[in-house]
């Protein structure tokens, strides 16, 4: 028992003090939940979820991971930037809608719910107002290849040409747009990206998105994204 306990420590990369630290933000609080899922889940539950995941699989190699809002009482957007001002790297974690006229209803568990299956996909955003856009493009090409490798496919519609999107390519082949005025990557101090992860108003994602198994291939993804692109 000793033995199989030596060997699983010595196999296992163990953050030390000079580990990179991450800090990973869960998107919206409790008050303002973000988006509604096709079949009435806050975004933020979602965000929840999938960050738990994110941490893991960052802690599993060899990084530091803080958690930022996962208590859901983090209005103030500066002051998640704020908490994070010793983090190497800064990744805010949501899930995606779409513009009110794709949206359409449909009856679910005897409820009117909002939804559209037009678009689905990850999508990564970067400012030109962070301080560290080359490192801030690096990280998010690389968490776009990562994903991409995994099997998931950027959703592309937040460059199309009206209102509320217009967010132009900054990597189109890994979803990476630019959205320079996004509060917590110019507030950032650091490299700073914002995933969304998938389109929750999609019904086919929203059930895809939910299952662990889903939030744990891109968990792995994203974290070996990280990795790369951070400096040892
Ligand atoms: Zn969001």
């Amino acid at each position: 028992m000793r033995a199989l306990a030596a060997v699983f420590c010595w196999a296992l990369p163990v953050a030390t003090a000079a580990a990179p630290l991450v800090a990973v933000d869960v998107g919206h609080y409790e008050t303002e939940p973000g988006a509604t899922s096709a079949r009435g889940r806050p975004e933020l539950e979602f965000n929840r979820a999938l960050a738990a995941a994110l941490a893991g699989a960052l802690e599993e190699r060899g990084l530091r991971v803080r958690v930022i809002g996962a208590d859901g009482r983090m209005a103030v957007l500066s002051r998640r930037t704020a908490a994070a001002r010793d983090a190497r790297f800064f990744l805010s974690i949501h899930h995606d809608s779409v513009q009110p006229h794709y949206l359409e209803e449909w009856e679910h568990e005897g409820g009117r719910r909002r939804f559209s299956d037009r678009f689905a996909g990850f999508s990564l955003f970067v400012s030109r107002r962070n301080p560290e856009l080359e490192r801030s493009l690096a990280c998010a090409s690389s968490i776009g290849a990562a994903l991409r490798a995994a099997g998931f496919a950027p959703s592309l519609y937040h460059a199309e040409p009206i209102a509320g999107e217009s967010k132009p390519f900054a990597d189109r082949a890994n979803g990476v747009h630019y959205y320079d005025n996004l509060v917590v990557l110019h507030t950032a101090t650091q490299a700073a990206v914002l995933l969304e992860a998938g389109v929750i108003v999609n019904r086919a994602d929203e059930t895809t998105l939910r299952a662990p198994a889903t939030q744990r291939a891109i968990a792995a993804a994203v974290a070996e994204g990280v990795q790369r692109c951070l400096p040892a």
